[in-house]
């Protein structure tokens, strides 16, 4: 499998999987994708119908990856996906399945349900990909004697799903930067608890932006960056998208009984990774009718996918909204899917994204490629604060389900776009416990908490409280890197 950037520098250059499976942007600045996305056979699909949730992770890896010895990669899908490390399920039968499908009921004709995406240690679908990569990187460095250190920035979810990916892993560091007391109790407790030693909480007196100053400044230093290892792990790192497909497999056959149906996806949605890898899931020939991009306040997506028009927010312009992880001025997976939209020209795509450093974003409502999003399956709609807490009313009321506020995005945008006779998968991307707050305000109650995580607030925890300086950070991961 060749991979190639969606800005078309250096083509003719191979890149394998285990190349960019370490690295971020690739050098003209472009988003890496396969040169050509395999095809499922129906007899695959057939084949893959029964398979335990890592096997056909296995199976749908392969596919991209031709560089790790299969034996390799299928020990490692085996050691992510275990019934141990998704067990946070409401019931106990479904922790086998690793993303349980939990039917809701039949709207306007169509079977609605929920994917449940965040059964993981950190109650948040970034676990589903967090961890894999954890396994991954620590597999990739040992194999050519190599160490990272990784360098990133949080408000909360996903510096804890890094966190708990890359805990206790040989040759790996985290240097996780947070906005000291910005975050809730419990999203505090669950990264300051970990007392694994390769682990290090930075908790910076500022705000969030103040933190992603700093990784951005030490990610600078080139020099220091070389000699210290440093990495990232964000969300455009391919490794990360294509273990997302995997769950759109697995809910398709939950929610079948045959290859000849169809289903529709809706994906509450930020930086466009969770739903890029769907988009890949169609690609390869998965029969999907729709993907609903739903997002909140903050609607750069549906605003693109109902006008053509892309324009991406100023910081001061992005709303603080009660399902903040979808809270993006731009959705840096995006440019992944605009190179397909335009039949992969890469040098069109470089002009639209040079538009969007230069003049804030682009237009293609007047071009004849718009159209096409309608042929790829996208659609989309947005919520609000106050649609966010009916929904998790009336799901409550009508299902006796709790659902989390991005979920509740998601269920209100999908109610939308039913089709009878189509069942409609929502993608369940975290636990209600994580935003209390939202949960007390619409129902009068507290929500549910996973038996791991009693008493969560009252661990000990370990942190180090660090000025707003990038050089008192740097002086910090030289003291611990003992290198
Ligand atoms: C990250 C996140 C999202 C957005 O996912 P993208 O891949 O960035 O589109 C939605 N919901 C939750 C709970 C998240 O943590």
């Amino acid at each position: 499998m060749n991979y190639l950037s969606t800005r078309g520098a250096g083509a003719g250059e191979r890149h394998t999987f285990s190349e960019i499976l370490l690295g971020g942007l690739a050098k003209d600045g472009g988003l890496y994708l396969p040169a050509d996305y395999p095809r499922v056979t129906p007899d695959e699909l057939t084949r893959w119908r029964t398979l335990p949730y890592a096997d056909l992770a296995f199976e749908i890896l392969s596919k991209f990856c031709d560089d790790i010895p299969a034996d390799d990669l299928r020990a490692l899908t085996r050691k992510t996906y275990t019934a141990a490390t998704y067990c946070n399920v409401r019931d106990d039968e479904s922790a086998a399945q690793i993303t349980p499908l939990k039917t809701l009921g039949v709207e306007d004709g169509a079977p609605l349900s929920l994917l449940e995406l965040s059964n993981g240690p950190t109650l948040a679908f970034k676990d589903m990909a967090m961890q894999l990569i954890g396994n991954l990187f620590e597999y990739a460095l040992a194999k050519h004697g190599e160490t990272l250190n990784i360098l990133g920035a949080t408000s909360g979810d996903t510096g804890s799903a890094a966190e708990y990916a890359m805990r206790g892993k040989k040759g790996i560091r985290v240097f996780m930067l947070s906005p000291h007391k910005k975050m809730s109790a419990f999203q505090t407790a669950q990264m300051y608890s970990l007392q694994d030693p390769n682990i290090f909480n930075l908790a910076v007196q500022g705000v969030f932006d103040d933190a992603q100053d700093i990784v951005k400044a030490v990610s600078n230093d080139h020099a220091f960056k070389a000699k210290y290892k440093i990495g990232t792990v964000n969300s455009i790192n391919w490794a990360r998208v294509v273990a997302q497909v995997v769950y759109y497999f697995k809910g398709y056959f939950a929610a079948t009984k045959s290859n000849a149906e169809r289903v529709s996806f809706t994906v509450p949605s930020g930086n466009f990774g969770n739903v890029c890898a769907g988009h890949i899931a169609r690609m390869m020939g998965l029969p999907i009718e729709k993907l609903v991009v739903a997002t909140n306040e903050n609607d750069v997506l549906d605003e693109f996918f109902r006008t053509g028009i892309y324009r991406v927010r100023k910081a001061a312009e992005t709303y603080h909204t009660s399902s903040p992880s979808m809270d993006i001025s731009k959705a840096s997976n995006f440019e992944r899917f605009v190179y397909d939209l335009l039949g992969r020209d890469p040098a069109r795509v470089l002009q639209l994204f040079r538009d969007v450093e230069e003049k804030g974003g682009f237009d293609l409502a007047a071009s004849g490629d718009f159209p096409r999003v309608k042929e790829f399956g996208f659609v989309s709609g947005s919520s609000s604060h106050d649609t966010r807490v009916d929904t998790i009313r009336d799901v409550f009321q009508r299902y006796d389900t709790m659902i989390d506020t991005h979920t509740a995005d998601g269920v209100k945008v999908a109610r939308e776009h039913l089709q009878p006779g189509i069942p409609m998968i929502v993608l369940e991307t975290a636990q209600p416990i994580k935003f209390g707050e939202t949960i007390r305000e619409a129902l009068l109650r507290e929500p549910e908490r996973p038996a791991a995580f009693s008493g969560l607030e009252s661990l000990p925890q370990r942190f180090e409280v660090v000025p707003a300086d990038a050089q008192r950070v740097k002086d910090f991961i030289v003291a611990n890197t003992g290198e």
